[in-house]
């Protein structure tokens, strides 16, 4: 397993919604993806950050690393004070980016059960950041404030243009 970096078009890709849950291989991609993202001290890791089609992202709960698939975000509160984010797929970047303080997430277990989660705090940041990968959505595209990496970006973002092309 490898992480994908921005400029690559992969991580702009939606994914679309998982459905296969009998697939007999996907409780052992779920716990390398888990063991990849604590390997590179990540506390959430999306899955087209890694490249495949499955629609799913791993955060690290209280229960430790834990699968969320076709996460929605079905309620929010209104509150949304700002943090510092960094990212795996934009090595040594970081900013501080406004999101809700509490949400609740729909999702489906690995089982395909949907289940629901309150958060707020932490957990909720990396739930946010990693259902906005799921859609092609990138911290970078939210931040308010750079700590590190404006110019890194702004040179990688040149690089993105050019692949448009
Ligand atoms: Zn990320």
């Amino acid at each position: 397993m490898q992480i994908i970096t921005y400029p690559n078009i992969i991580l702009r890709k939606k994914l679309p919604k998982f459905t296969d849950f009998n697939q007999p291989e996907l409780k052992k991609f779920i716990n390398q993806m888990s063991d990849f993202m604590l390997k590179e001290d990540g506390v959430g890791l999306a899955e087209n950050q890694v490249n495949s089609e499955i629609r799913v992202m791993i955060a690290n709960t209280k229960n430790g690393p834990t699968a969320f698939f076709n996460p929605r975000i079905i309620k929010k509160s209104l509150l949304k004070p700002s943090s510092e984010e960094g990212c795996l797929s934009f090595p040594k970047i970081y900013g501080t980016v406004r999101r809700h303080k509490k949400i609740t997430l729909e999702y489906e277990d690995i089982s395909g059960v949907t289940q629901q989660i309150q958060a707020c705090g932490l957990l909720s940041v990396i739930l946010q950041h990693e259902t906005d990968h799921l859609n092609g959505i990138l911290f970078v595209d939210k931040i308010k404030k750079f700590t590190d990496g404006r110019e890194r970006l702004e040179e990688l973002r040149k690089t993105a243009k050019e692949n448009e092309k």
